[in-house]
């Protein structure tokens, strides 16, 4: 049924979702875990409901948090000069760039490798939290409506991504080893590209959007 076939008044939007191949107009219903919701008109895929969604998130964000911390202080490379051993951590980098008068990339990078993956997995774990413990925070629609859109610049994970093989070249060309950083930053550009690829938006926001609240 279409929405022109349907009386103005008994259209309840909220309800409803339409499908992205055919535009059908369907009725959103309860899925249990590991169902896939198909349309009937035409066999698309409108809605997934993984296993686990919330628990597999949860643990994903709360692994990159972790991660977090080592991959901005240890350092991800050591420079050998003359027998002197010189650390660098992601922080310090940043600090350097600034220092040497390359403010532009010393602001990328910033945003691409600390500001923006920190605040994704905060947001990303405060939503999981709140809907596995299920806590009746009455922000979670702005959390999550914000997470979504910083997550559409999907960019800022090429830009990381950059970065990393910037610093995998200089160890080419330089008397440069590995740090356990290095290892720590590269878990954490995994985790924030699985984290927001895996995530099922669909069961998220049914719960958020739940009679409870
Ligand atoms: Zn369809």
């Amino acid at each position: 049924m279409t929405e022109s076939q349907l009386n103005p008044e008994e259209i309840d939007t909220k309800g409803l979702i339409a499908c992205p191949e055919c535009d059908l107009l369907i009725r959103k219903t309860e899925a249990g875990q590991g169902i896939k919701g198909l349309c009937p008109r035409c066999g698309c895929t409108l809605f997934h409901v993984k296993k686990d969604p919330i628990e597999r998130t949860l643990i994903l964000s709360l692994t990159g948090l972790i991660f977090f911390v080592p991959a901005m202080v240890l350092p991800i490379m050591t420079l050998d000069t003359l027998g002197l051993e010189q650390s660098t951590n992601i922080i310090q980098g940043i600090r350097a760039l600034f220092r040497d008068g390359f403010h532009m990339v010393g602001v990328i990078v910033l945003l691409t490798a600390v500001i923006v993956p920190l605040i994704k997995l905060t947001l990303l774990f405060y939503v999981s939290m709140a809907l596995r413990i299920r806590a009746d925070w009455n922000n979670m629609g702005p959390t999550f409506r914000f997470y979504q859109r910083m997550d559409e610049w999907g960019m800022l994970e090429i830009c990381m991504l950059g970065i990393l093989v910037s610093i995998i070249k200089l160890i080419d060309i330089a008397q440069i080893s590995y740090g356990i950083g290095l290892f720590c930053f590269v878990s954490l550009l995994i985790i924030t590209i699985v984290s927001s690829v895996s995530l099922d938006e669909h069961t998220y926001w049914s719960l958020i959007e739940g009679p409870s609240r």
